[in-house]
């Protein structure tokens, strides 16, 4: 079967694989920074993708967006100030301010576009972007970093697209510096990183930089995420000093958070690592 227009395929050469989701384009748009569109999915509801590459689905973001938040929230000892960088659909965002001790949470998203059409697609992401501890910001994650005063942050969210056009330079030592200055003397920083099955390469690139630039310790967790190649997606942990991630986990504060896939269970089962995924990250 050839699959026509009625169908939205991103094609990945470099892996030989193809995602495909039956709908119609609703919308087409060049920004500055990128080309996003928008369908309407006959099984996946409404769906952003950016360069062709898929960003978010009515159906199946709250994996990535409970994922990529709750598991370093709940790791670090007490996450106040809160920054992520990309992110601009707001799923993560809302994520991190189901968290009540969260003083502050600040978005740095390079496209507005990106943000604007999240509202009018995924108002479910945004319904938080009024919390009076919300700031939307719209810039270069890369400059803000640079700029950003020194041991201010708590935890980092790298919510970002791949490593490919303005988010190249998120994935590079350079960056990692400016993180960990910015950083407090117990910061995080948590970055999506890819498929553990198709991207390992990468990965070990991520950690072995993230080592260099001096974050003391690095950690993988993985989780399903059905709409991006292999269905299978990571986020890796950087902490600036060394030691265990909290394992006595607050399970009523958990349970209170209002999940669809995060519990205490999956983000036990998130840090689980595959024997192949092992072997590759030790010794970096
Ligand atoms: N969950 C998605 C994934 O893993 O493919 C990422 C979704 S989110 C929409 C990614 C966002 O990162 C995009 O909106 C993009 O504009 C933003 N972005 C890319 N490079 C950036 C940069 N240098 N600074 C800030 N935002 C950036």
């Amino acid at each position: 079967m050839t699959l026509d227009s009625s169908w939205f395929t991103e094609p990945m050469e470099a892996t030989g694989t193809a995602f495909s989701l039956k709908g119609k384009k609703l919308h087409e748009e060049q920004t500055p920074y990128q080309k996003i569109e928008i369908w309407q999915t006959e099984t996946f509801g409404y769906l952003m993708t950016i360069d062709g590459c898929t960003m978010v689905s009515t159906r199946d973001n709250f994996l990535y967006h409970e994922m990529m938040s709750h598991p370093a929230l709940n790791s670090h000892p007490n996450p106040q100030n809160v920054v992520i960088v990309g992110g601009g659909d707001c799923g993560t965002l809302r994520e991190v301010l189901k968290h009540p001790g969260v003083k502050s949470a600040t978005q740095v998203e390079i496209d507005e576009r990106v943000t604007r059409l999240s509202e009018k697609y995924f108002p479910e992401l945004c319904d938080r972007n009024n919390d009076p501890r919300a700031t939307l910001f719209f810039g270069d994650g890369i400059q803000w970093m640079k700029d950003a005063a020194p041991g201010s942050i708590d935890l980092i969210i790298i919510d970002s697209t791949d490593p490919v056009g303005p988010a190249e330079g998120l994935f590079g030592k350079r960056f990692y510096l400016d993180c960990i200055k910015a950083l407090k003397p117990d910061g995080m920083l948590v970055q999506q990183s890819e498929s553990p099955l198709l991207h390992l390469e990468l990965i070990k690139e991520m950690h072995q930089a993230m080592r260099e630039a001096g974050f003391a310790q690095t950690t993988l967790l993985h989780f399903p995420q059905v709409i991006y190649p292999s269905g299978w997606w990571s986020g890796s942990i950087a902490c600036k000093q060394a030691g265990p991630l909290a394992q006595r986990l607050d399970e009523k504060a958990i349970a209170a958070l209002d999940t669809q896939f995060y519990n205490a269970d999956t983000h036990r089962a998130a840090f689980a690592l595959p024997t192949y995924v092992k072997k590759a990250l030790a010794g970096l």
